[in-house]
């Protein structure tokens, strides 16, 4: 099949590699020419694990191409994937503009019957106000769907290709023979694409990301209650991860949910009940507790040096918003490296990724790149554990004891045994630990 995605970041590269893996033509396409530049040039414009290896096999294969502009990129695709940003607004919406304008843009360009696939996380009623773009534009016929995205970035390779589960949101019987013809190679062994109507595929993706978002505030709030009654987190994630009916995965606590995706996610999701008249009063909380976990460790840290930090030095271990990406949108690490800027402290930094788009932020020359983790703690007050990198989790703690000014770790995930970090000699802070009396 011929393949148009438009918008190459995360989602729409991994997106074009995986169809073209499968056999299709695929054409990803860009604004963004420097993104072009360095795909054209055989660079992978963001890490993501595995995914060079898939972009360069399919360009070899001769399945995977490159456009600039929606106009060369759409020419006899049969299927148009709208995988553009869609960043909140400031009044915590859905901002459609760029699926809005790219739709207005295949609207000129649809030079026969195509189906049009909304990928981005767009709010309930979005396909509609895509296909009016289309229709203000477009002389030939078209249909259009949601197909919303759940890879997680990171392992979103394996994600895309072996997928939990694909969701499908269309009342068209021709596009939806296209859609299940296209994906019938990712569902080999079970039956796992999920037809439903338009509006029911938009809600799942917010309702999914809104779920996981709680389970975070949720088990944060606890690792709250558990360090002011002297219980350990940790300890209480395992005892209650046990039942099936609630299970271990992400009940995780740490600095709260960043990314490109939860934050403003759930945000837009607020928005479409205040839209239609429905308080959604536990995803609110659920944000505001986000909001405040995000500033507590902030508050702990300068609790520790007595409310002065201006003669102190930190050293930030991990500065992208989880583990293998470089993405660093909405990173728990950018706003406590902002508030030590501010209080007057020497921030010193290493991620394994995530330093070249740090760099280019507004702090990105007021802290100290360092060279590696080792480089970051030399002359620190404080290390902080900002992102769970795997070569941070048994460092040569001899080694980092010696180079510090003062051995203390904050540490943001709870990746650290707090009786051996003590035992090691270091004042240990973790996120509802229980430190002094085991
Ligand atoms: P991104 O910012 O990495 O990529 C979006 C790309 O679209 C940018 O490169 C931008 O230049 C391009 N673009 C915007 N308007 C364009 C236009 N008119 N023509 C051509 N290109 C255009 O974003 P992303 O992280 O890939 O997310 C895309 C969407 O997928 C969002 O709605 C997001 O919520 C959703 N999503 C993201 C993830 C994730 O983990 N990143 C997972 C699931 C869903």
């Amino acid at each position: 099949m011929r393949i148009a995605i438009i918008g190459t970041g995360y989602v729409g590269l991994v997106t074009g590699a995986g169809l073209a893996e499968t056999g299709n033509a695929v054409t990803c396409i860009d604004r963004d020419q420097g993104k072009i530049t360095k795909l054209l040039d055989g660079k992978i414009p963001f890490f993501e694990p595995g995914l060079d290896d898939l972009v360069m096999r399919n360009v070899k294969g001769g399945r995977l191409q490159f456009a600039n502009t929606i106009a060369d990129g759409i020419k006899d695709a049969q299927v148009i994937f709208l995988a553009v940003g869609t960043p909140s607004a400031s009044d915590g919406s859905a901002d459609l503009s760029q699926v809005l304008d790219a739709a207005s843009e295949v609207g000129r360009n649809l030079k026969d019957y195509a189906v049009v696939v909304t990928k981005s996380t767009v709010p309930v009623g979005t396909a509609d106000k895509v296909r009016a773009r289309l229709q203000e534009t477009a002389k030939v016929p078209f249909a259009v769907c949601s197909n919303p995205e759940f890879l997680k970035e990171g392992d979103a390779v394996n994600d895309f290709l072996k997928p939990d589960r694909i969701v499908v949101g269309t009342d068209d019987d021709r596009a939806r023979k296209v859609l299940e013809d296209l994906y019938s190679p990712f569902i080999i062994r079970e039956h796992k694409v999920y037809f439903m109507d338009v509006r029911s595929a938009e809600m799942t993706k917010y309702a999914a990301n809104a779920m996981l978002a709680t389970k975070i505030s949720f088990i944060n709030e606890i690792a709250n209650l558990c360090e002011k009654v002297g219980a350990d987190v940790e300890l209480v994630r395992k005892g209650i991860g046990s039942d099936s009916r609630i299970g271990t995965a992400f009940i995780y606590p740490g600095l709260g949910y960043g990314g490109s995706c939860f934050p403003k996610d759930v945000k837009a999701i607020i928005h479409t009940g205040q839209e239609y008249g429905q308080k959604l009063s536990i995803l609110e909380a659920v944000d505001s507790v986000n909001q405040r976990q995000r500033g507590r460790l902030l508050e702990k840290i300068m609790m520790h040096f007595g409310g002065k930090g201006q003669d102190k030095t930190v050293g930030i271990w991990g500065v992208s918003f989880k583990p293998r990406t470089d993405d660093i949108r909405e990173a728990p690490a950018l706003s406590l490296m902002e508030g030590f800027l501010s209080a007057g402290m020497k921030v010193r930094a290493y991620d394994p990724v995530g330093m070249e788009n740090a760099k280019q932020l507004k702090l990105g020359k007021d802290v100290h790149w360092a060279t590696d983790a080792q480089d970051a703690i030399k002359g620190a007050h404080a290390m902080v554990l900002c992102t769970e990198w795997s070569e941070f989790r048994q460092p040569d703690w001899t080694a980092v004891k010696r180079d510090m000014a003062a051995p203390v770790v904050f540490d943001g995930r709870n990746i650290y045994d707090p009786i051996r970090m003590r035992e090691l000699g270091f004042t240990y802070f973790g996120i509802g630990r229980r430190v002094d009396n085991r």
